[in-house]
């Protein structure tokens, strides 16, 4: 004899119930089998909103019987052939009628006790067993129906009866013995106290139906079918990477649902348990696929984390006072007085002091409790002993669950640590004796990316996940996409790094994609994307609050860099090539530092200076190995020097500075090259980034400019104002010629002291072959007292420069 439980969805129309008959029929040629089915999809749902409608005077109840009627009507005459149909549908209204006789009590009343919602609540099985039983018999001759409430008999506790199963048993023995039908279909969730009144064995209480037959019969094997390909190694809704688990053990099982795998309801396995049947989750969608097999086998070879699961919609009351501490009884007191308020009790922490005691139970019973628990205290607490109790609601328990976790250490602290660096803030802890699980409690918005992230630590082979919300799609932000494009496949294999964009905006539209953006028709998706707004662009990365989320800023834009602050404070890092935060005032510099480390959230700019060239973390590196920075001599303008390199005799520094932006070498207003703020503000980042306190007034900036040139507002007038002072350019290139040297345009640091200007570099200088638009650094040191730490190479350019912002991104993958 098997036992098979047909849930929600794999009945919840026509199409699926034809599924669930072959899948029936198949296996009764093997074996003689119980079908227990729950109702239709969303039924129970319905049943119980009807109900709280009809007694709270809405008269809409009459529109969701309406809705059941058609659901379940559609559903019959898609399964009967027509000339058979007219007697069962007429059944079919009768149950209805039945039901909305009910409702229309309930109604006039303006009442609802338990007693009647159970009733209320049955209707979704019956009927449903009713039509999947009719279904069945059209293919199958040697099948039979059972009415449960007649085998499964129970207390009168109404909404979650407890099984008399001295009773129960006897009554499904002696109902099998006498039937010889080879499959049997009962409905799931219903039973009946011992006085005949129906009762519910809880929400999800088929798969519980199930395993009573099951160990009353002895079955060979419990299959619970449902929507998804066995127990997961997490909420496969919420957590995509989770895998089902092959097998697992009952206290496993048992500590997962209770803990939230909502695939099994928890009481299920208490039956089966004792006579050593196992249980097999399977999928009534992909059949073929193996499931999950629970049984009492658990091998040292099984990983050590079996699965994590969650539950919602928990408050947290503390009870806590002097009046506590070494009073035997307080503890006792406490749980009485929730049990007399049939309130369930989830998670139990007591600080060792005993000074305070900490309990987790259901939102919907917090005001009960706390009231209760108040008036139990009453006395204690108006003599100040303790406290009124202290509630906190929109929690969530998450729990770690695994038999072999008893014998590893330190997966407590793996599992805080890995939850402290998104800035998950945990508000309990508890560890089971049992030592099969640790569970804290965190707030509900962050209960996504905690079992994300945990699951990523503890199941995926370490890879690390990256979220971008990229602002500046330009010439490098392209680029950096592109790359990205490129690399992932090779930094998921090699790095264990996985990165997908999940925001992209330029000044105009934005685009969000919570599973990442197509990086092949990402232009597609950005034009027909919505408007561009910052504000709704940081409100909706701080909603998804997805794990290791980083801003990328590739814009040149002020406003963009204060919203770094906004961010970082989220504990989403910020990269970003726009120089104007680090360059701001020294107070905002230190401030976003702060913010970095205070939140955990890295604040990388290695694309401030130097492009793609690894000019800041070299000073980092320095800095943090002990070293001082004493001087720094650096030529940091790729752009100045793509034109100073190019500007000669044959041609005019209009056209060079023209052909420079053309290459995409200067800022989009060549001005900020040109007037040499850009490399003032580049020379400062360094400064500070050694240590030392400036801020950008203090750098000497004398321009080689025409006055009139600098005070141009847009990019015509400045290209005009180039040709007028052409003889002025021409005089400063005839010069250097004479000099026998080249221009440079140089930046310092020495005693304190910093400038930026032209120079004239003589043929022995190593800045004098500097090429194209390369950058040049030196660094004079403590360790690097005669010849400085030297580093040069391309320092401007789009693929460089996204490159750089690419190895910031990685650096965070890395931590
Ligand atoms: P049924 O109607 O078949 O009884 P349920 O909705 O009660 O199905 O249970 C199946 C659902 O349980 C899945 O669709 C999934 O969303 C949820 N679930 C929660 N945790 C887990 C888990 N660890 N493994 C599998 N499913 C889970
Ligand atoms: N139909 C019931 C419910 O939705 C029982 C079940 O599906 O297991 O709770
Ligand atoms: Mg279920």
């Amino acid at each position: 004899m098997k036992i098979l439980k047909f849930g929600g969805t794999s009945v919840a129309n026509a199409e699926n119930i034809k599924r669930v008959l072959e899948i029936v029929n198949q296996k009764s040629e093997q074996d003689q089998l119980v079908v227990v089915v729950s109702a239709l999809s969303k039924v129970t749902d319905l049943l119980q909103s009807a109900a709280a409608k009809a007694a709270s005077n809405d008269e809409s109840y009459k529109d969701i019987v309406a809705e059941i009627e058609k659901k379940h009507l559609d559903t019959l005459k898609a399964l009967i052939p027509v000339s058979e149909q007219s007697s069962l549908l007429s059944h079919v209204k009768r149950i209805i009628n039945h039901l909305e006789t009910l409702l229309d009590g309930c109604f006039l009343l303006g009442e609802l006790s338990n007693r009647t919602a159970d009733t209320i609540l049955s209707f979704g099985e019956l009927l449903s067993s009713y039509i999947i039983a009719e279904a069945l018999k059209q293919t199958n001759k040697n099948s039979g129906y059972k009415d449960s409430r007649e085998l499964i008999k129970t207390n009168n506790h109404f909404g979650k009866a407890a099984v008399n199963f001295e009773v129960t048993n006897q009554l499904i023995r002696e109902y099998f013995a006498a039937n010889d039908s080879q499959v049997v279909i009962m409905p799931g969730f219903i039973a009946s106290s011992l006085d005949g009144i129906i009762t519910t064995l809880g929400r999800g209480g088929s798969d519980y139906s199930a395993a009573i037959l099951a160990g009353a019969l002895d079955a060979k094997v419990l299959e619970i079918w449902t929507d998804v390909n066995g127990m997961y190694t997490a909420n496969p809704k919420i957590v995509k990477q989770a895998q089902p688990i092959a097998t697992i053990s009952y206290q496993e099982a048992m500590e997962l649902s209770h803990f939230g795998a909502k695939v099994l309801y928890p009481p299920t396995i208490q039956p089966v348990l004792r006579k050593n049947i196992p249980i097999v989750i399977k999928n009534t969608f992909e059949p073929e696929s193996a499931g999950t097999y629970i049984s009492n086998q658990v091998s040292s070879k099984d990983t050590i984390v079996k699965g994590i699961s969650h539950i919602d919609n928990i408050s947290l009351i503390t009870l806590e006072g002097p009046g506590m501490i070494g009073v035997s009884g307080s503890s006792k007191r406490l749980f009485e007085v929730l049990s007399n308020e049939s309130i369930n009790v989830i998670f139990i922490t007591q600080a060792s002091s005993e000074h305070s005691i900490c309990i987790g139970i259901l939102n919907s019973d917090a005001e009960n409790a706390e009231q209760a628990i108040n008036g139990a205290f009453e006395v204690e607490i108006t003599q100040n002993k303790v406290d009124p109790c202290v509630v906190e609601k929109n929690l969530c328990i998450i729990a770690l669950v695994g038999e072999n976790m008893k014998n590893h250490q330190g997966l407590s602290g793996r599992m805080f640590s890995t939850l402290g660096k998104n800035n998950v803030n945990i508000r309990a802890i508890a560890q089971g004796a049992s030592e099969r699980n640790i569970s804290v409690v965190i707030n509900e918005r962050d209960v996504k990316k905690a079992l994300n992230t945990l699951h990523e630590n503890f199941f995926e082979e370490n890879t690390k996940q990256l979220n971008l919300f990229v602002m500046g799609v330009g010439n490098v932000g392209e680029k950096f996409i592109e790359q990205i494009h490129n690399q992932r496949k090779f930094l998921k294999e090699n790095l264990k790094i996985n990165v997908r964009v999940i925001a992209l905006s330029n000044s105009r539209k934005m685009v969000f994609d919570e599973d990442g953006i197509s990086l092949k028709e990402w232009q597609a998706a950005l034009e027909n994307g919505e408007t561009a707004n910052k504000d709704t662009f940081i409100a909706r990365a701080k909603d998804l609050n997805l794990r290791n989320s980083i801003f990328v800023d590739i814009t040149a834009n002020a406003s963009v860099s204060e919203t770094y602050e906004e961010f970082l404070k989220q504990s989403i890092a910020v990269v970003t090539c726009n120089k104007i935060a680090c360059s701001s005032e020294y107070d905002n510099y230190k401030k976003l530092k702060n913010l970095s480390r205070q939140f955990n959230a890295p604040f990388l700019f290695e694309t401030n200076v130097g492009a793609g060239l690894p000019i800041i973390d070299t000073v980092k590196n320095l800095i943090a190995s002990g070293d001082k920075v004493h001087k720094i001599q650096a030529v940091l303008s790729g752009s100045l020097n793509f034109i100073f390199n190019n500007f000669d005799e044959n041609n005019s520094f209009h056209d060079v500075v023209k052909e420079a932006g053309v290459q995409g070498f200067t800022e989009p207003d060549p001005k900020i090259d040109l007037s040499g703020i850009d490399v003032a503000r580049k020379i400062l980042i360094l400064i500070r980034e050694s240590g030392y306190e400036m801020d950008i007034d203090a750098i000497a900036n004398e321009s080689f400019m025409p006055a009139e040139s600098l005070a141009t507002t847009n990019n015509e007038d400045f290209f005009a104002s180039l040709t007028k002072h052409a003889p002025h350019f021409k005089a400063i290139y005839d010069e250097a010629l004479s000099k026998d040297s080249r221009l440079k345009y140089v930046a310092q640091f020495e005693n304190g002291k910093a400038s930026v200007g032209l120079q004239f570099i003589p043929k022995d200088h190593p800045f004098y072959n500097l090429e194209g638009k390369d950058n040049i650094v030196l660094f004079y040191t403590d360790r690097y007292v005669d010849q400085p730490l030297l580093i040069k190479g391309a320092g401007a350019g789009a693929a460089v420069t996204a490159s750089g912002i690419f190895a910031d991104v990685i650096r965070i993958g890395n931590v």
